[in-house]
């Protein structure tokens, strides 16, 4: 199984063109939330009907996860927290979205909504925890907030990640949490694309301008992970502990260069 991870695409269309146009070569494609842009001209309904589009034009090429990021949310919930209804109503047999999972031959994903309140928190602990209970081999969770106090959620002056999400890590266990939201951890001098929190991987795309997005391959059979952005490519593999540096990826795995597959190398 072969995963693309992008997050923090922010209504790109050029970034969703390039996923849509590689998706076929992956089996799941994750975007990991905040898929719209507060900061944009164009209103968030159209904004969000535009994504849809995507989303539809997606799940014919690929199974899909989408979560929620802080920029997506549009509807009233219980309490006055805000929900992303507008995500959750592009929910098919094809796309997994906040508050579902989904089992991949023996991976099972949780995706996890962003939570704006107590009540959408207790939801995300109430899912993890029947999670838990399910068969599997290999456990990752969807998460747009990176965990606290890592280089993953480290924005340069101080960290931006989710606090609470580092106890549930402690707890559970899962093999992978992939995440967004901080743009420029990876970018930023005591920052990175990935850490590790006891046994488990955890990881943050990171956000960049233009096609391709900073993205990450996590190529399942091979244990590796890979992170490809404008300030060079990178590899972390799963059954060694974490090196740093990261290493640098200098050679592409065959399948990436392989005639006939889409190119998702990002910059040369
Ligand atoms: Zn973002
Ligand atoms: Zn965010």
């Amino acid at each position: 199984m072969r995963c693309l991870v992008v997050g923090d695409l922010h209504y790109a269309l050029q970034q969703y063109d390039w996923v849509t146009e590689v998706a076929s070569a992956f089996d799941v494609v994750i975007i990991a939330g905040d898929h719209l842009d507060l900061g944009s001209l164009v209103d968030r309904r159209t904004q969000s009907l535009v994504i849809r589009k995507y989303i539809d034009r997606l799940q014919d090429r690929t199974r899909l996860i989408v979560c929620s990021g802080n920029h997506d949310l549009d509807a009233d919930g219980s309490a006055g927290e805000r929900t992303t209804k507008w995500l959750l109503n592009a929910r098919s047999d094809r796309v997994t979205s906040d508050g579902d999972s989904l089992l991949v031959e023996d991976t099972l994903f949780t995706v996890c909504p962003w939570w704006d309140g107590p009540i959408a928190r207790d939801a995300i602990e109430a899912q993890l925890v029947a999670d838990s209970t399910r068969q599997r081999r290999r456990w990752i969770w969807v998460h747009h907030a990176p965990p606290d106090r890592s280089p993953v959620s480290w924005g340069g002056s101080r960290y931006f990640g989710d606090a609470e999400l580092i106890p549930l890590i402690e707890m559970h266990r899962p093999d992978i949490v992939f995440s967004g939201h901080v743009h420029q951890s990876p970018f930023t001098d005591g920052g990175s694309w990935v850490d590790r929190i006891g046994q488990t991987w955890v990881f943050n795309t990171g956000h960049q301008f233009g096609a391709p997005p900073a993205h990450i391959v996590f190529d399942a059979e091979q244990d590796t992970a890979l992170w490809f952005s404008a300030a060079g490519n990178q590899f972390v593999r799963l059954d060694e502990p974490l090196q740093r540096p990261v290493r640098r990826l200098d050679e592409l795995p065959e399948w990436l260069t392989a005639e006939g597959r889409p190119d998702v190398r990002g910059q040369a």
